[in-house]
């Protein structure tokens, strides 16, 4: 268990550092956790900047929120609960990524998610991503406000706060917040451009596909869906 436990504080640092350095985080936004092989989580601490986390801020910590280990001084995440609610929701899950984006943000904070059917990678990669409506920060409505979405998305907007993004590891979630990201880029640029129409329908089927059989990494999907703004 502390093999397991240092391995993935490291891992963790290694994630705030991307996050920080993409410009996916600004100041204190944004948290990490892990799901250990026991049942307990490693997550980031509060109001730190992923910058500055090292492998010892981190806090060990039960699901029901009862601290086992941390340096004296660190809170856990403000959003902990958050995180634990998409491990009680999605036993598949070992690892939850909350981050402000800038640009999935503005998507967040105008009620539109995201559901261009256009480039070939974020289809296999995502899927769509839906908008959870806003919840106060920190508060017991914020696992609420994304439970419904869980079960056929890896990745949900926060409307006026941010993204957060599940995988079966932590490298998954990662990855899949930077591609939420690139998702908001390229639908960004494509409404600059002119807009465009999606991929024909059964080339969508396909690509869906291959989101559920293996492509990189398997996900979950509602199949086809055009999403309504909040
Ligand atoms: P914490 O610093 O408490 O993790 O909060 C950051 C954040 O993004 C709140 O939504
Ligand atoms: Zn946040």
């Amino acid at each position: 268990m502390e093999q397991e436990i240092r391995k993935v504080r490291e891992e963790i640092c290694d994630v705030c550092g991307k996050l920080w350095q993409r410009g996916i985080v600004a100041a204190n936004d944004g948290n990490v956790s892990v799901l250990l092989s026991d049942g307990s989580i490693l997550c980031t601490p509060s109001g730190i900047s992923k910058a500055a986390i090292t492998p010892e801020m981190l806090l060990h910590v039960t699901k029901d929120l009862v601290v086992l280990d941390a340096l004296e001084g660190m809170k856990p995440s403000s959003e902990l609960k958050m995180h634990i609610r998409c491990y009680e929701e999605r036993p598949d899950v070992k690892a939850v990524v909350h981050a402000h984006p800038p640009i999935a943000t503005s998507f967040a904070s105008l009620g539109k998610g995201l559901d261009d059917y256009k480039v070939m990678e974020t289809i296999v990669q995502l899927g769509t991503v839906p908008v959870a409506p806003y919840a106060k920060p920190s508060s017991d409505e914020v696992p609420d406000s994304i439970a419904p979405f869980l079960q056929d998305h890896d990745a949900v907007l926060l409307a006026h706060h941010g993204a957060l993004t599940v995988g079966d590891s932590l490298k998954t979630a990662y990855f899949r917040m930077e591609t939420l990201e690139m998702f908001a880029k390229t639908s960004l640029y494509m409404k600059l451009l002119g807009g465009g129409p999606d991929l024909p329908k059964e080339k969508i089927e396909e690509l869906l596909d291959l989101r559920e059989n293996g492509y990189h990494i398997q996900g979950r999907h509602p199949g086809y869906e055009k999403l309504t703004e909040i």
